[in-house]
């Protein structure tokens, strides 16, 4: 954690202040073409900024008041993969609108039967002169209900191993054939959806990168990381942070349960560690170093993290915890009974934590591969299967 952001005067600060008194109040088009809103990106769509660059634009917006267009599935996964397998046309075609949060995008990936064992799916793409067509069922679609666009990932061969023969694609949701179904959550919002695919016919040019490849895709589009100071909110970056409830505590006047103080001692502490974590990250960005294991680890506790701010707030709440009219993150106490509802999805979603904890395991423990156990499997059974 040896590093300290360059100085009032650089000249990278100087630029994008300049560009910010040109463009008071700027829109989502404009940072976008400015190369603002995802800058590690190459150029035209970003300005192929290093991590100290990026950290110097975060500083510089954060300063500014200016919030970058929301489109967490497209600037997140979505666009570094065009970036990085698409076609001129595909980059040409839909970059700039996701980036500038125009067109907004969803993840066709889980299905009822593939979710940690995504290679596992079975949602067919069958070839048509020049058209795909594709069969079968998606779930847990964040967003699809008010998505132009989703990444899909289908079968387009049966007969190879399962990691083989998927192919990675550019689904336009309103084709005919797509039917969104959201899902009301226990928070009472619908988050997410069940996607129906029948017979719908995609272009051949909506294929992403080789064909069968897309495996290989999926994994550069879950494994894209921009380097980021920020703490980010208990809900996955999103909403107050451990240090926003421990502030209320201290402004309401503390606390004089003993068992309460220690809940709040320990957050405290585990939010500081994160914060460590989060710093030796960018530190080895910094350096040019390769990501570690930090992202697994940190995935790990900052889900069970973010668990244990909601439930303490919502403890804290006592009685009027229960009164929530169902405003999603609207005024305390609502906001912290929402969290505290939501909070349950943190450790399944984008990988589970027990996932994450094999990973750790395997990659960084060394400890030997998880046993790949079928239904009506014994544990003796998986392990005389499972390869060594
Ligand atoms: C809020 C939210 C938003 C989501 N948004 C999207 C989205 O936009 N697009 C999308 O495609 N998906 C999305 N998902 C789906 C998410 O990625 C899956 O839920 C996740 O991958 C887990 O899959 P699953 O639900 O099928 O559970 P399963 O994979 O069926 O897991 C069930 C249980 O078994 C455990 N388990 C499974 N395999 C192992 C193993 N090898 N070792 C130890 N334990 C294991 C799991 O930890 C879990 O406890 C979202 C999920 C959530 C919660």
């Amino acid at each position: 954690m040896d590093f300290d952001l360059p100085s009032e005067e650089d000249p990278r600060r100087l630029e994008v202040r300049g560009w910010l008194a040109d463009h008071p109040g700027p829109s989502g088009r404009q940072l976008a073409e400015a190369g603002l809103v995802a800058p590690h990106w190459p150029r035209p769509w970003g300005l192929d900024a290093d991590p100290v660059h990026q950290l110097i634009i975060d500083d510089e917006l954060r300063r500014a008041g200016v919030s970058r267009p929301s489109n967490q599935i497209g600037i997140g996964w979505a666009g570094p993969t065009l970036v990085y397998a698409g076609t001129q046309a595909q980059k040409d075609r839909y970059l700039f609108p996701l980036l500038a949060a125009e067109e907004i995008w969803c993840q066709l990936f889980s299905e009822p039967g593939a979710g940690s064992d995504l290679a596992n799916l079975s949602t067919r793409a069958v070839r048509d002169g020049d058209e795909w067509v594709v069969n079968g069922q998606k779930i847990w679609t964040s967003m699809a209900q008010i998505s132009q666009f989703g990444i899909l990932i289908a079968r387009t061969d049966p007969d190879v191993d399962k990691h083989q023969g998927i192919s990675y694609f550019i689904c336009p949701m309103d084709t005919p054939g797509i039917e969104v179904r959201p899902i009301t959550e226990m928070t009472g919002s619908a988050l997410f959806n069940e996607v129906f695919l029948t017979d719908v016919r995609l272009p051949a040019e909506n294929l992403v990168g080789q064909l069968n490849q897309g495996w290989g895709l999926a994994k550069v589009t879950l494994g894209n990381e921009r380097v980021s100071l920020s703490g980010g909110g208990a809900l996955w970056g999103l909403g107050p942070t451990g240090a926003d409830l421990i502030d209320l505590v201290r402004r309401r006047g503390g606390l004089d349960d003993p068992h309460l103080r220690q809940r709040v001692a320990a957050l405290h502490i585990h939010e500081e560690i994160l914060r460590l974590i989060r710093l030796r990250t960018v530190t080895a960005a910094i350096r040019g170093e390769a990501p570690g294991p930090e992202a697994s680890i940190r995935k790990v506790l900052a889900d069970e993290h973010g668990q244990a701010v909601m439930a303490l707030a919502h403890d804290l709440c006592g009685a009027d915890g229960l009164m929530t009219d169902g405003r999603p993150m609207g005024d305390d106490p609502g906001m912290w009974h929402y969290g505290w509802l939501f909070s349950q999805a943190l450790t399944i979603g984008g990988g589970t934590g027990d996932v994450q904890r094999n990973i750790v395991a395997e990659r960084v423990l060394g400890l030997p591969h998880d046993l790949d156990v079928e239904v009506g499997q014994t544990w003796s059974q998986a392990r005389r299967a499972t390869p060594a």
